[in-house]
């Protein structure tokens, strides 16, 4: 018997992803039913019938998880693990919420062990919520950027972290300077990028808390080292934009800091952008920018309601985020819910409000997946089943909760149930994640 076949299993469950966008693609998604996915060295080898399979594979033995749904992991665009510990700090508003509440959290973690505590806390969240590949903020402390991907690399997860990059507008104890924010991060970059399955993002934390030179230095970090990521903040709250303003004067906007300092490219990924100009989407559009839609973070800080309609009018790269701290929740289901209610509530403001078309089942589960990948710039890797790409999928039962089950059973189509799942699931659905073809042990 060969080793190869000796690492191949068959999980047996229905299956749910998508090949496309289902805004551009009538035919975006599959669903089978009855159907058996092959995992080979921790990759999809394959994904069909139950019964085309039962005839290849006569003798065949196979993991069941009849009357389960399985669908590629969550990716989560946007989330701070060092803020875990001060989710839910109440009745401030961005900048306030920062200094109240973030900055002094942020400082404890300086000290590598209480750094490694809360990665393992968090990570072990993530992977409760069906979370297998986010785009995580660190803390301005190097370690702390160690610490998240020692334990990331114990779960042989694909993570994507950075050091923040801060010079000003924030306590001593949190401040780098332009010069050891470059040397910091061009040694993480090093020890960390493409290790296994990890990558770097380099983190400023956005354009308030650094200066002209620092920014600068973050630009130049990205030449030196073409594919890591650019991960900021963008545009999240009305008062953010006019101390951006106040700050750099010479800049024609927000966005344009960002220009300047030539942090504009396609593995530059923004959270937020709910108050940009016209001007700006469009800029964005040009240099293939992701964002990271955040509606629990959004509604919970009173920041606003992000545009995701002009996003896929323009053809922008979306993905979900959490963004925990300021977001109320691990789970994406849940960030699906508040999304869903975001594109609800723009109607009320809007000058024509049928032209407002809320976020439907499909699309929402796709932002979830494979939107999420392509936002990333992961999709070759993570996002479904094609063949080649690394198995990580979650179990998802549709019962767990009597209110779900009673719901689903009261569904007709896929959309209907999918629906359900989102405005009424949590972690308690979530009954396993897989790992690279295996099942993690929390
Ligand atoms: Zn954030």
């Amino acid at each position: 018997m060969s080793t190869t076949f000796a690492q191949e299993k068959h999980i047996r469950a229905s299956f749910f992803h998508f090949m496309e966008d289902p805004n551009i693609e009538s035919e975006a998604y599959q669903f089978i039913e009855h159907g058996i996915l092959t995992v080979e060295n921790g990759k999809v080898k394959s994904l069909t019938t139950f019964e085309a399979f039962q005839t290849s594979h006569p003798d065949a033995t196979f993991e069941d998880y009849s009357g389960k749904l399985i669908m590629p992991g969550f990716v989560d665009t946007h989330i701070h693990y060092p803020q875990t510990e001060m989710i839910a700090a109440h009745g401030e508003e961005l900048l306030e919420w920062l200094n109240t509440y973030t900055f002094p959290t942020e400082i404890k973690f300086k000290d590598k062990n209480h750094a490694s505590e809360v990665a393992d806390f968090f990570l072990k969240q993530l992977l409760k919520n069906g979370t297998t590949t986010a785009l995580v903020f660190g803390t301005v402390h190097p370690q702390s950027v160690d610490a998240f991907f020692e334990k990331a690399k114990q779960f042989n997860l694909r993570m994507i972290c950075g050091k923040v990059m801060m010079d000003r507008n924030a306590p001593d104890e949190l401040l780098d300077t332009a010069k050891s924010s470059y040397e910091d991060s061009k040694k993480l970059i090093e020890k960390w990028h493409k290790k296994e399955r990890l990558l770097y993002a380099v983190t400023p934390r956005f354009a308030i808390t650094s200066s002209p030179e620092q920014l600068q230095e973050a630009g130049r970090l990205l030449k030196e080292f073409p594919d890591v990521y650019l991960h900021t903040h963008l545009s999240e709250n009305k008062a953010e934009v006019e101390f951006t303003k106040a700050l750099f004067p010479e800049s024609n906007g927000y966005l344009d800091v960002y220009q300047q300092a030539n942090l504009l490219q396609k593995r530059a990924v923004f959270a937020h952008a709910i108050h940009l100009e016209e001007d700006e989407w469009e800029q964005l559009k040009q240099h293939d920018c992701s964002l990271a839609f955040c509606p629990t973070s959004n509604l919970f800080l009173g920041s606003g309601l992000f545009n995701l309609q002009k996003a896929e009018e323009l053809n922008i790269r979306v993905g979900v985020g959490t963004d925990v701290g300021a977001g109320t929740s691990f789970s994406i289901l849940q960030t699906l819910n508040e999304a869903y209610k975001v594109t609800q509530l723009r109607k009320a403001y809007a000058k024509n409000p049928s032209d407002i078309k809320p976020l439907s089942a499909l699309k929402s589960f796709y932002l979830a997946t494979l939107g999420g990948a392509k936002a990333l710039h992961l999709d070759h890797a993570i996002g479904n089943f094609e063949t080649g790409k690394e198995a990580d999928f979650i179990v998802i039962d549709w019962k767990a909760t009597d209110l779900l089950k009673l719901r689903i059973e009261n569904s007709f189509t896929l959309e209907e149930k999918l629906f359900a799942l989102q405005i009424l699931g949590d972690d308690r659905v979530i009954e396993e994640t897989f790992i690279m073809g295996n099942p993690v042990k929390l």
